[in-house]
C-alpha cells in the first residue's frame, strides 16, 4: 500500500459494498473477507467453452447450453456463479441502478481476466449492448461499466459502440428454453460506419493506441468500406454482467466472427 492509499483510507474510509460494515482494512478492494467468501466459485471443472455447469453430462466435454447453442466463442471466464454475493451485487447494479457497483464488479472481473491464460489473445474489449430504451430507463449500460474496468486493466482499447442491439429484447422468462435460444438471432449487429470506425474506439487511460480498424491500420480496399472482414484476425473479448443461457453473447459472437474476429472470448461477472 502506498502512502497515498494510506492517506486516502484515512480521509475517506471505505465500507464493504456487500454488508456496509467497515471501515475496510488496507488495500484497494471493496469487500470485507466475510462478503468475499459469499462469492460462489465456478467449481473445479466448468464447461471449457462457456464456463457453465457440465452437470451429469460431465463425460461429454460440452454443457447443455453449448450443445443447444453451438456458440462460436472459444472460451469464457466468470468471477463466479450467479448466486450469493455476485447475484446481490448484479441485482443492485441493474435494478437498483447503483452504478458504482459497476466499478466494483468490473474490478472483480478484471482481477479474474488478468490471470486468465487467454487474456493475451485479447486485442479489444466490447460490451454487450442493450437497447436504447432500456439504457434510457436505467441510465447506463451495466456491461459498459464492467468492460471499461477490464479494458483499462488489460490496457487494450474499449469499443463502446462497435455492437448495437436491435429491436426489443424478447420477454425471456415467458419463452421455452429452445425459443429463448433462437429468439436472440438478429438482435445484435455490428455497426458499419465504413472508414469512421476508429472514433468508436476509446482507449481507457490512453496507454496504448493499437492500430485497430479504420484509418491508417487497414488496407485501402477495407477502408473503402468492404463489408466483410473488418475485424479480421482481431481477438475480441465480449463483456457482460451475467450469462444465463449464453444466447445473447453467442449472438454477439456470431456477428463478430462473421466480420473476421478471431478468437472471440467472453468474460462475465456471473455465470448462471
Ligand atoms: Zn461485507
Ligand atoms: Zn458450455
Amino acid at each position: 500500500m502506498s502512502a497515498i492509499d494510506g492517506l486516502l483510507d484515512l480521509l475517506y474510509p471505505r465500507f464493504c459494498v456487500g454488508c456496509s460494515r467497515g471501515p475496510l482494512g488496507p488495500g484497494r478492494g471493496w469487500l470485507c473477507p466475510r462478503c468475499q467468501a459469499r462469492i460462489v466459485p465456478l467449481g473445479p471443472e466448468p464447461c471449457p467453452r462457456c464456463a457453465g455447469r457440465l452437470g451429469v453430462a460431465a463425460a461429454v466435454s460440452r454443457c447443455r447450453d453449448c450443445r443447444a447453442l453451438r456458440p462460436v466463442f472459444s472460451g469464457a471466464v466468470a468471477v463466479g456463479r450467479y448466486e450469493g454475493l455476485l447475484r446481490d451485487l448484479v441485482v443492485r447494479l441493474k435494478y437498483g441502478r447503483d452504478a458504482f457497483l459497476g466499478r466494483v464488479l468490473g474490478d472483480l472481473l478484471a482481477d479474474t481476466v488478468e490471470i486468465w491464460p487467454r487474456a493475451p489473445e485479447v486485442d479489444v474489449v466490447v460490451p454487450v449492448p442493450i437497447t436504447a430504451g432500456r439504457r434510457w430507463r436505467r441510465g447506463f449500460n451495466q456491461a459498459e461499466l464492467l468492460a471499461e474496468r477490464v479494458a483499462r486493466r488489460l490496457r487494450v482499447p474499449l469499443a463502446l459502440r462497435l455492437l448495437r442491439r436491435r429491436g426489443r429484447p424478447p420477454v425471456q422468462a415467458s419463452l421455452s428454453r429452445t425459443a429463448r435460444l433462437s429468439a436472440q438471432r438478429g438482435t445484435v449487429a455490428v455497426r458499419d460506419p465504413g472508414p469512421r470506425l476508429a472514433p468508436l474506439l476509446r482507449i481507457p487511460g490512453a496507454r496504448r493506441l493499437a492500430p485497430l480498424l479504420g484509418g491508417g491500420g487497414l488496407p485501402a480496399e477495407r477502408r473503402a468500406g468492404r463489408r466483410t472482414g473488418r475485424l479480421e484476425g482481431k481477438g475480441i473479448l465480449v463483456v457482460d454482467d451475467v450469462m444465463t443461457t449464453g444466447a445473447t453473447v453467442a449472438e454477439a459472437a456470431r456477428v463478430l466472427v462473421r466480420e473476421g474476429a478471431d478468437p472471440v472470448l467472453v468474460a462475465v461477472a456471473a455465470r448462471a
